[in-house]
Parts: C-alpha cells; sequence; structure tokens
C-alpha cells in the first residue's frame, strides 16, 4: 500500500534528534508537546477557556483554527450522512489540526469539546508564522500532520465516497486525482460492491453517470470534472485570484513546487497555476531512484506531497485544476487568463508548464484511456493488473521504470520498443533490473496496431517490423511511455519558443531573436528568462533543459534568484 510506503518515509526522515523517532503511531500521530514548547505556541496566539459541548470546527468549515489543549478534553470527529465516528481524542499538551490546515481546506472532521477545560488557539495566519520561525516545533507538527492525513486516508476516513467502475475512464480520473492531492475517500467498487445498487438507486444514477462523487453535505456530483470537485471541496478557497502577486508560477511540477518554496521561502506573494495536480510528470513515477538524498527511492506521489506542503508551508497560494489559458505581456506587469475566464497578475512569471505525454498514432486509442490504457505507472494503476499480462511501450526510462516497478506484481510485461534495443536510451540500471527479472519480455522493432475491446481494453495486437508478423494477445494493460510534448499552445507566441515548440531563455536567444521579440532593455536576457523581461522558463518546457527531476528542481530555485533582481529593477 502506498500509504504505508509513505508512513514508513515520513516516519524515518526526521532529524536524529526528533523526539518524534520514538513511540508508537498513536504517539507519534498525537505526540504530547512540552510545556516549553506549549509556551512557544502560546506567544503567537491567545489562551481561551472551552466548554463542554461546544463546536470548536465543524466538517466542511472553511476557517480551522489551531488548538492545543491546556485541560479538558477535545474529541475529533467524523461526522458523515449524519453519523459520527470518533477519529481522536485530544487531552492536555495534544493539539488539533491536519494537512488541510496548512492548505487552507475545509476541515473533513468535527471538533466537539467534551470536558471543559482550557486551549491554546491559533488562526491560520499565525499558525504558518509558529511553523515558519520554529524549526523544532515545525517538525513535530508537520510531521504529525502528514501522519494523520495518511491515516484518515488508509482508514477511508476522508469525507468523500466514490462509486466508480473499471469499465469507466473516468474513474481511474478521478482516483488519482483525489489520491494525487491527498485527500481521502471511501471507494465503493460497483463492479464488486453488492451494496452499490443500493447507493445507485438512492441517487438515481445511471451509468453514464459514473463515477459518482458524494461529498460531505450530501452533493453529489456524477462523473465530475477534476475542477468541480476541486470547487466541491473547495480546494482553492484559499488562494485569491484578484490580487497582484510578485511571482506568478504556471505548473506545479518539480520545477514549478522548487519555485514556489523558495519564493516563498525568501518572502515573495506566490501564486501557482497548477492545471491538474501538484507533481507533474514526476508524481506518476512509481519510484524515483536518482534524485538526491533519497537513498532508497522516492514514489513521485510523495516526493510530490512534500514539496506542495512545505510549498504551502512557506505561504504560497496554490490553485489546482485551473490551468493557464492565455498569457497577456503587452504592459508593465503580467496576466495570466485562467481556464475558466479569471485573470491573475503578477510582476514576474515563471512558466513551469513542463511536457504532456505524446500518443502513438493508433485508432481509438482515446476510448480506451483510463480503461486499460495508462500513462503513468503508479501504485493505482499497478493494483488493477495484479497477476495480470501487460505491455509497456517505450524505451527510455520511464519505460523501464515502470516495467521494473509492474514486474513485481504482474505476470508478465511486455516491453514494446521501436528501436534495436535499451541500450541507447535507458539507464545501466535500468536495462540490468529488466535483464534479471524472467517476467519482462523485451520486444525490439515491435510496435501495436490495434486495441480492441469491449468497455474496456481486452485485446492488443502488435507486429514485428522485422518480419511482418502480427500477434495477437489478451491483454488488458497497456503503459505507454514515449516521451512527451512541450505544454506551450497556453503562450500564443508571447515568448519565442524552438522548433520543437520548447521555451528558449537565456544566451540560447539570438540577437535577431530578441529584437524581433521586441527585447526593450540594454542588459541581455538572465540565464532561464525568456524573450519577454521577468518572464522565465524552467524545467522540461524550457529549450536545451536536461529532463531529470533534479534538474527541474535546480532551474525553479535558479529562477527565483533573478525574479528578485527583475522586481528590485521595476
Ligand atoms: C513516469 C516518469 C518517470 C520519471 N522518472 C524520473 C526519474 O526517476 N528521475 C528523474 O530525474 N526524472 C524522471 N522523470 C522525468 C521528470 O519527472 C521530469 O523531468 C520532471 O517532472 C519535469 O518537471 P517539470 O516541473 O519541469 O514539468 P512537469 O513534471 O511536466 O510538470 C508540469 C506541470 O505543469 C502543469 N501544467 C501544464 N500546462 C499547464 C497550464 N497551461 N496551466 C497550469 N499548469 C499546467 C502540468 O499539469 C504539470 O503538473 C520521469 C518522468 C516520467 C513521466
Amino acid at each position: 500500500m502506498i500509504e504505508q510506503e509513505i508512513v514508513r518515509s515520513v516516519d524515518t526522515e526526521s532529524s536524529p534528534t526528533s523526539q518524534l523517532q520514538t513511540g508508537t503511531l498513536p504517539e507519534r500521530l498525537f505526540p504530547r508537546l512540552t510545556s516549553q514548547q506549549i509556551s512557544r505556541i502560546a506567544a503567537h496566539g491567545r489562551r481561551r477557556s472551552i466548554a463542554a459541548g461546544e463546536v470548536l470546527v465543524d466538517a466542511g468549515d472553511k476557517v480551522i483554527p489551531f488548538f492545543v489543549v491546556l485541560s479538558g478534553e477535545i474529541q475529533a470527529v467524523r461526522a458523515f450522512d449524519g453519523a459520527e465516528t470518533l477519529n481522536a481524542s485530544l487531552r492536555a499538551g495534544q493539539f488539533s489540526g491536519e494537512s488541510g490546515l496548512i492548505s487552507g481546506r475545509r476541515s473533513m472532521a468535527r471538533l466537539r469539546v467534551t470536558e471543559s477545560g482550557e486551549v491554546i488557539e491559533l488562526n491560520r495566519d499565525q499558525f504558518l508564522a509558529l511553523v515558519q520561525t520554529d524549526a523544532e516545533l515545525s517538525e513535530i507538527l508537520m510531521r504529525s500532520f502528514m501522519l494523520r492525513r495518511l491515516e484518515l486516508i488508509a482508514r477511508d476516513l476522508g469525507d468523500v465516497v466514490v462509486i466508480g467502475s473499471a469499465y469507466s475512464p473516468g474513474t481511474l480520473r478521478v482516483k488519482e486525482f483525489l489520491t494525487r492531492n491527498g485527500h481521502p475517500f471511501h471507494y465503493v467498487d460497483l463492479d464488486r460492491d453488492a451494496a452499490a445498487q443500493e447507493l445507485f438507486d438512492r441517487f438515481r444514477v445511471t451509468v453514464d453517470d459514473v463515477p459518482v462523487v458524494i461529498c460531505t453535505g450530501g452533493a453529489v456530483l456524477r462523473n465530475p470534472s477534476n475542477r468541480t470537485i476541486a470547487e466541491s471541496l473547495g480546494f482553492n478557497e484559499d488562494a485569491d485570484e484578484t490580487r497582484m502577486n510578485d511571482v506568478m508560477i504556471v505548473g506545479a511540477g518539480p520545477a514549478g513546487l522548487a519555485a514556489a518554496v523558495y519564493a516563498a521561502s525568501e518572502g515573495l506573494d506566490v501564486l501557482v497555476l497548477e492545471s491538474n495536480v501538484p507533481g507533474g510528470q514526476a508524481g506518476t513515477s512509481s519510484r524515483i531512484e536518482n534524485y538526491l538524498g533519497f537513498p532508497a527511492g522516492i514514489s513521485g506521489l510523495d516526493l510530490a506531497g512534500r514539496a506542495y506542503t512545505q510549498a504551502l508551508k512557506f505561504g504560497a497560494h496554490v490553485i489546482v485544476a485551473k490551468g493557464a489559458k492565455a498569457l497577456a505581456c503587452g504592459g508593465a506587469r503580467y496576466t495570466v487568463q485562467m481556464d475558466d475566464g479569471p485573470r491573475a497578475s503578477a510582476r514576474a512569471v515563471i512558466i513551469a508548464t513542463g511536457a504532456a505525454y505524446r500518443k502513438p498514432d493508433i485508432e481509438n486509442l482515446s476510448r480506451f484511456e483510463g480503461a486499460g490504457v495508462y500513462y503513468g505507472a503508479t501504485p493505482m494503476e499497478a493494483q488493477l493488473c495484479v497477476n495480470e499480462d501487460v505491455v509497456v511501450v517505450g524505451g527510455g526510462n520511464a519505460a523501464g521504470q515502470a516495467a521494473a516497478f509492474l514486474g513485481q506484481t504482474t505476470r508478465r510485461v511486455y516491453m514494446l520498443v521501436r528501436t534495436d534495443g535499451l541500450a541507447d536510451t535507458m539507464s545501466r540500471y535500468l536495462i540490468r533490473r529488466i535483464e534479471e527479472n524472467p517476467r519482462i519480455v523485451v520486444r525490439t522493432r515491435t510496435h501495436i496496431v490495434a486495441l480492441e475491446g469491449n468497455g474496456r481494453l481486452e485485446r492488443i495486437r502488435w507486429r514485428d517490423d522485422r518480419t511482418g508478423d502480427v500477434e495477437t494477445h489478451d491483454i488488458g494493460h497497456v503503459f505507454i511511455m514515449i516521451g512527451a510534448v512541450p505544454n506551450t499552445d497556453w503562450l500564443g507566441g508571447c515568448v519565442v519558443l524552438d522548433e520543437k515548440g520548447f521555451v528558449k531563455t537565456g544566451p540560447d536567444l539570438s540577437r535577431e531573436e530578441l529584437d524581433a521579440a521586441g527585447w526593450p532593455l540594454t542588459r541581455p536576457p538572465f540565464l532561464l528568462e525568456t524573450s519577454r523581461p521577468g518572464v522565465f522558463a524552467v524545467g522540461d518546457v524550457r529549450a536545451g533543459n536536461i529532463k531529470r527531476v533534479a534538474s527541474a528542481v535546480g532551474e525553479g530555485s535558479i529562477a527565483v534568484a533573478f525574479v528578485h533582481q527583475v522586481l528590485q529593477r521595476n
């Protein structure tokens, strides 16, 4: 289970001095603060009394204060569909809250006083100021918040129920969207759960409505878009789209999140726009093994979750499921038009929109997307094909990682590559892993010619380009990993691109290109600056970038240093 994996890594990564290294999981989830630590928290907030029966926070509340119990008892209960489940009981020295407090999302729990007493109360701004300035408390609180969120996920204690089916492509999308946003949900599988029909009747659901998402308060969303889910669950309520920001970062992959962490921690007003979920391509990786500092590797989901929380901790505002549609670059300030109309403005812009999966030219490919055709191999997709045969298309590192990962749980992995072998396109460590796993079969100079199935993928036909022979296999899962194309359509000619559509920056821009683009300054563009002053490009979207997590993160952090220089000169 991914959650267990994350709990393990959250558990092993704190400093050796942490008081949280010891203790059982409940103790790490609900630690008791020392009197010294409590008095440091008290300096940021106010003491107040609480009375038995008082509801301090209700499920769905937008404003969630942080409480440290001095005396008495508070219970955190899950209130869903009229029923209550006890999540936790907090007594003297213990504190309330979980990840939602940092991200400014609505409360998933009701906090009720069960024994009168006294608490310290901090509003969210006071809480953020505390974790930004007190390293020891930051570690204790952040760690416990992350563990609590993971516990909610592991125990299905969210405020959302998803009713779906493996035959509906939207189901995987919705599950992925909630999972990659770290939002706990309870999944009801229509194909296996007898009680599901009862739920269907209750909500008058038709096949076209699948998946159905039921939220706190009973809102029933039928096959909702990611944006509708984000709006219904209040994911973006913390961000004020109308205010002028120092810097707007478009894209929350590793490059954008790194830029957000550095910019926000250095005191800039930061707005991040993300069309899907934080994490980008890296978030779809089963295990990143070459990123510095993680000798045992780290799942993309975990890395993305940590980076996202870090950016929020420093005060960056992140809007998810709402992308940039156009960049207006005529005036002194930059304006980005969002998908659904509103505009956001900033004095500088960092383009970090990365790249999107390249799709092979196969008829009816889109019909099976999410229903047998996948572009990422995370534990969620892996669960769908345990002990079955699968196909991985591609010969690069992403395909190699997917094959090695799927090779642990599936019966057989057929790797289809167009070239004569893997040596020129894949890292040596992955090639070795593939060669050593008897479940992985590499078919060179081979490509898919047909996908077939009724509702979901059932059969694949592929051709050997040397012999022309076509083989047919009853396989219901194909993972497509054949590279990516830059996400630059939304830039609409604002900045100079190379012949493949990647954004040109710094010394790569010729004098002629700058003149043609109307570069107005006597200085040349900074490193990573585009043909527009104050507009930077980082990560996979940038021409000449090395397509790695580390280089995306490095470029995101470097760009912020230049943003400061641009802002000082304006
Ligand atoms: C399966 C897989 C495995 C990988 N494994 C490794 C590995 O082990 N090691 C390694 O170093 N690298 C690995 N990579 C490569 C690495 O993930 C990328 O180089 C890195 O993610 C690039 O980061 P980025 O932030 O530049 O772009 P991306 O990760 O592509 O992120 C861009 C973000 O921008 C968003 N976006 C796009 N358009 C818009 C818009 N108009 N408005 C708002 N947001 C938008 C996207 O939704 C996305 O979240 C892997 C890639 C894949 C696909």
